[in-house]
């Protein structure tokens, strides 16, 4: 008999005892043998992102990228780096609309570097930027020193989430735990956090991303190092995040229970954008954002290149059409993603905010 990664969860659990809903998270995602992103990541199937609807997303952050470079006085060296780039659509679009915007002497300038926990989608990345000599990186802190534009899309919402749920006075965190039947399981930790005099209504479950903090502690070395940088960061949540448990698990495109496969299906959760921009204000970076995508997208010239590309190809004007309009449409993945910038000081405000 096979192991799946439920086996292996129901025994690691036996042993050591229920998980947090991180540790669970980062198994699910990233174990080497089973996990989702490791072994079979699923994008176009499971789920689908911005630039693999339509190639204005990459291009018009190329675009941005150009401009930034600009905006920094045209350095003689630039990093570009992007978390979590996925199966490289929207770097492959961004570069080669950058490479015409920027032209030779932006070209010239480049070094890229990728952040990529998955050795298959490494392998897809590789191949498809192979023109640009991508380097492969595990870290931000490798990310060398210097003028550096980062790069995230639907990279943040799937990085583990602690949660936390308030049962009467007390706090508790909530955990992945095996039932009456073995089976996996939600369940409370017995240790009690925070503080009982809290006025927070009973049963309320907050949701905490500890690598938001970790990713702004990275930014704000890199700043006090006096690089200057950009971080412009896509994702869906809403400005204001309200309490609530948001983790949620995708399979061929249908959403389905976070404990019903894992290793097999997509783990998410909103992204708290209001904590992130906190955090980074209080490290002393420069937040620009949230705004929602579709406004972003606007600003940076979507419906120029739109008319453009509608009149370059008018046999597939309405599908180009219909596809950039599902990232602008504010009742589709208009409102829904927001884009975010965190910023080393002193530098002017980014293109598109
Ligand atoms: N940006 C792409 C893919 C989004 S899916 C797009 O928009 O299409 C999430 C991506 O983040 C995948 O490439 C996944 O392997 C990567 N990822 C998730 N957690 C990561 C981590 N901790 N470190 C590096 N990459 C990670």
């Amino acid at each position: 008999m096979t192991d799946t990664l439920k086996d292996r969860l129901i025994r690691l659990i036996e042993s050591g005892g229920p998980m947090p809903i991180s540790s669970f998270m980062q198994y699910a995602l990233h174990d080497a043998t089973h996990g989702y992103y490791a072994t079979r990541p699923g994008i176009g199937r499971d789920f689908i992102t911005a630039p693999e609807t339509s190639q204005i997303f990459g291009e018009l952050i190329g675009l941005w990228c150009v401009h930034e470079w600009t905006a920094l006085g045209k350095p003689g060296a630039l990093s570009l780096a992007e978390l979590g780039p996925g199966r490289a659509a929207l770097m492959s679009d961004a570069l080669r609309f950058a490479y015409v915007a920027g032209g030779p002497e932006f070209a010239d300038v480049l070094t890229l570097t990728l952040i990529e926990a998955s050795p298959k989608l490494r392998a897809a990345q590789a191949d498809k930027l192979k023109p640009y000599a991508p380097k492969f990186m595990d870290a931000l802190t490798d990310i060398p020193a210097g003028h550096t534009l980062i790069l995230a899309n639907e990279y943040l919402d799937c990085l583990p989430a602690r949660q936390f749920r308030k049962t009467g006075d007390d706090w508790h965190e909530c955990v992945v735990g095996l039932d009456a039947d073995q089976n996996l399981t939600f369940g409370l930790a017995g240790d009690r956090h925070g503080s009982p005099i809290d006025a927070t209504p009973t049963d309320t479950v907050v949701e905490v991303q500890p690598a938001l903090d970790l990713l702004v502690a990275e930014l704000s070395l890199r700043a006090a190092d006096g690089d200057k940088f950009h971080a412009l960061l896509i994702d869906y949540g809403p400005s204001d995040k309200a309490p609530g448990d948001t983790l949620r698990a995708y399979k061929d495109g249908l959403q389905i229970g976070p404990l019903d496969q894992p290793g097999d299906s997509d783990l998410t959760v909103d992204v708290d954008f209001s904590r992130l921009k906190r955090l980074a204000e209080a490290a002393g970076l420069t937040v620009s954002g949230p705004i929602p995508q579709g406004m972003f997208l606007l600003g940076m010239g979507a419906q120029a290149r739109l008319s453009q590309l509608v009149k370059a190809n008018p046999d597939h004007g309405e599908d180009i059409f219909n596809a950039a309009q599902r990232l602008i449409d504010p009742k589709d993945m208009g409102e829904r993603f927001k884009v975010i910038c965190l910023s080393s000081p002193g530098l002017p405000v980014p293109a598109g905010f």
